[in-house]
């Protein structure tokens, strides 16, 4: 397939100005950070881990991550993405995702003396023992987020069924149907925009004067960097293009954070594939970021790809570095043949 089909005429070519290569000149602005968080690289390592340790197949609940390519990539080395325990054979080693799971998925796997390992990302169970410790205290919970997403449902499920409500908009805190004098606290996803977020926050407290939070809200530090260095960059840019897979809650508050800061011809690509040449159109610079899921080798391929039309110039727009790594927990041995 032709990526860079002749659609883009030779007179919208002349209308720009030609680089020494004979080329016309693009400007990227490169976010920086973008990509791969702590959180997603340790995930992807547990299940590199426990091949090496185990070999193939290695069973893993859910996308590890929520990305196309990295799944892919694990699948060719030997893991195998199921959407439910009941898919996993009994022999198997196990691993759930970075986002979390429900308790009572560990707690089958242990009904099931399956090896299982556990990816959550440290700053998703941060959260889990916030909701826990609330519950404890006879708190009714709020939690602000995305139905359906695997994080929200793991977050809700560390507690009993009916202790949290879901709240997605102020609107959604408008129609809650708590008593003000019940105990209340509130908890977030840890990919939510953070703007959208404040505004929640700032609704439920007109609401419920009382309601206890996190000293420093649950959304993340990858999570606020790349919207933090998106904002930045849409403010410059004629087009920014996100890199990421559509069912990244992260990448997908990228592109709409593009939208309000500046730049409104913002999308979301999974790969080079989905350049589409019409975006260029009276063009002179592009902003690139991708999603805390993106491998840094499909945001590469998308710039080779405007290298292929354009003299391009990359500048990185770095806003802050990032040093945080988390370490992977051991994976579990089989036990040796004949101990029970
Ligand atoms: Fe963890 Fe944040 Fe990365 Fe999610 S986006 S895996 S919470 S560091």
């Amino acid at each position: 397939m032709e990526l860079w089909p002749s659609r883009v005429g030779y007179s919208d070519l002349r209308r720009r100005d030609l680089g020494s290569s004979g080329k016309p000149e693009l400007k990227v602005l490169l976010a920086g950070p973008r990509g791969f968080c702590a959180g997603v690289e340790r995930a992807i390592r547990i299940v590199e881990m426990a091949l090496a340790e185990h070999g193939a197949p290695v069973y893993v609940r859910h996308e590890i991550v929520h990305n196309r390519h990295v799944v892919s990539d694990l699948e060719a080395k030997g893991a195998v993405f199921v959407d439910e325990l009941d898919e996993v054979p009994d022999d198997a080693l196990v691993v759930f995702s970075a986002h979390g799971v429900p308790k009572s998925i560990p707690d089958e796997a242990r009904r099931r003396r399956l090896l299982f390992t556990d990816a959550t990302c440290p700053l998703v169970s941060k959260v889990h023992r916030e909701v826990e410790r609330h519950h404890r205290d006879g708190r009714r919970i709020v939690l602000i987020g995305h139905a359906g997403h695997p994080e929200v449902e793991g977050t809700m499920g560390q507690v009993a069924h009916g202790a949290v409500v879901l709240v997605e908009t102020v609107e959604d805190v408008a129609a809650l149907e708590l008593d003000a004098r019940e105990r209340l606290a509130y908890a977030t996803q840890t990919t939510l925009s953070v703007q959208d977020t404040a505004a929640i926050v700032a609704a439920l407290k007109a609401r419920f004067p009382a309601i206890e939070g996190p000293r420093n809200e649950d959304i993340c530090y990858a999570t606020t960097n790349r919207q933090n260095a998106i904002a930045a960059i849409a403010a410059r840019a004629d087009l920014v293009m996100v890199v990421g897979s559509p069912n990244s809650s992260n990448s997908l508050r990228l592109v709409e954070i593009a939208r309000r800061s500046g730049c409104p011809r913002a999308h979301l690509v999974e790969s080079a594939r989905d350049l589409d040449p019409r975006w260029l159109d009276g063009v002179s610079v592009v902003g690139i970021s991708a999603g805390a899921s993106a491998p840094e080798l499909l945001v590469q391929q998308v710039i080779d790809e405007l290298g292929t039309r354009f003299a391009v110039d990359v500048e990185l727009a770095e806003i802050v570095r990032e040093d945080v790594t988390f370490r992977a927990p051991p994976i579990p041995k089989r036990a040796p043949a004949g101990a029970s």
